[in-house]
């Protein structure tokens, strides 16, 4: 893509996504979405070196959401990121970062045992600190492989199918609630397919300045959801990211590979559920209450601009009454958050979200993104699981 996709002329400098970033409100190493954005544009068109603090953006998305004039704020700082690594060359931390789910594809059958060992074991941890990776970030440990697991599972053969787009983190770190997305849907009476062919959403490599594997990923992605919608099955994410990535960067970064009947291509799982409970077609017997819920709605998931399904998806099955934290973004923005000189910018960003979980005094807390996931348990020391996870557990009463 190239940045005359955007104009930048459509801003009307009212400073209103300066007041949302939630970066620029606790470092002065950045200047703001209307400065770095749409303002510093003007200057990339007549090739004025770029203004380094670009480079702090945390492609969170709250300028997007708060923009009145829709301006792509973040997209403008991502195309100038990516121009600015095509020129001058990528960090070997920012492609270690961005590239996890090609390395965790390429070490797959390596035990999860060994792999963790590789990774968390101090010296690595210092060998990383050196390339800036912080060795305070909560990077989380590898888990079974995802679809690993998935082709060795037993599903009742089901009428209704389903594509689940797994995303990084649930392949990599956190295969179980793999499981459970597979059990809600099961119950909801879809056989669920998760297609060996799906490679990483392209968002962390967005984010890193890594804009032509991006493409690459994003081309061989659409390919596979245009089979699967010319069939008929929809395709469905638990992973924030990954849907706001298909909704929205990928018609805007590389509409090359979007076709006329694409529409988002991938849907928010936890909404597609709420459909499900809408027609009949999922609901449990027995409802479960007295647990005090607390949810964080990831950046990304409120950028979709589908409201919060996840907490009509627990309250309405189970009964349980869930608190909106409503206390703004964790910090972690994917990778951001891991990098050294990112790392305290991160925690100060999540501090309110961290006090707002800690005072609640709840005994689960609920979010859809894993990386949320990580920066809450790092920030608050309590474990945060994903909204299908906490369905699973209250129903099953695990
Ligand atoms: S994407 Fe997030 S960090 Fe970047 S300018 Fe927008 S609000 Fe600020
Ligand atoms: S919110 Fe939109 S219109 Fe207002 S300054 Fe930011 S980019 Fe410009």
């Amino acid at each position: 893509m190239s940045s005359e996709h955007i104009n930048p002329d459509k801003c009307i400098a009212c400073t209103i996504c300066q007041v949302h970033c939630p970066v620029a409100k606790v470092t002065p190493n950045f200047l703001g979405p209307r400065l770095i954005g749409p303002a510093y544009e003007r200057f990339r068109f007549l090739d004025i070196a770029e203004e380094e603090s670009l480079h702090y953006c945390a492609n969170c998305k709250n300028c997007d959401i708060s923009c009145p004039q829709g301006v792509s704020i973040s997209t403008l700082n991502m195309v100038a990121r990516c121009e600015y690594t095509e020129k001058n060359g990528g960090k070997l931390r920012d492609w270690v970062l961005s590239h996890g789910g090609f390395l965790a594809d390429v070490f797959k059958y390596i035990p999860t045992w060994m792999k963790n060992f590789g990774m968390h074991n101090p010296a690595t941890r210092i060998l990383l600190d050196t390339i800036g990776i912080s060795k305070k970030a909560p990077i989380p440990k590898f888990d079974k492989h995802f679809r690993l697991v998935y082709k060795k599972l037993k599903q009742p053969k089901l009428e209704k199918k389903i594509v689940f787009f797994p995303g990084c983190y649930v392949d990599d770190y956190d295969y179980s609630i793999g499981l459970d997305m597979i059990w809600i849907f099961n119950q909801a009476g879809y056989e669920v397919i998760v297609p060996e062919q799906f490679v990483c959403c392209g968002l962390p490599l967005v984010s890193n300045g890594f804009m032509k594997d991006a493409a690459k990923n994003a081309a061989s992605n659409v390919s596979v959801i245009k089979e699967y919608q010319e069939k008929g099955i929809p395709i469905v994410t638990g992973c924030p990211s990954c849907a706001l990535m298909f909704k929205k960067d990928v018609p805007e970064m590389f509409p090359e590979v979007v076709y006329d009947s694409y529409k988002g291509g991938v849907m928010d799982a936890q909404e597609f559920l709420m459909s499900c409970v809408e027609r009949g077609e999922l609901s449990f017997k027995e409802k479960i209450s007295g647990k005090s819920i607390i949810y964080h709605s990831p950046c990304h998931l409120r950028a979709q601009g589908i409201g919060l399904p996840s907490i009509d998806l627990i309250e309405k099955l189970t009964g349980s009454k869930v608190q909106n934290a409503q206390a703004g973004c964790c910090g972690i923005s994917g990778s951001y958050g891991f990098k050294k000189e990112k790392y305290q910018i991160g925690l100060e960003v999540g501090k309110e979200l961290f006090d707002t979980i800690k005072s609640s005094n709840c005994e689960i807390v609920t979010t859809e993104c894993g990386t949320c996931q990580a920066q809450i348990k790092h920030g608050t020391g309590q474990k945060a699981y994903h909204p299908v996870t906490v369905i699973r557990k209250l129903v099953e009463n695990k």
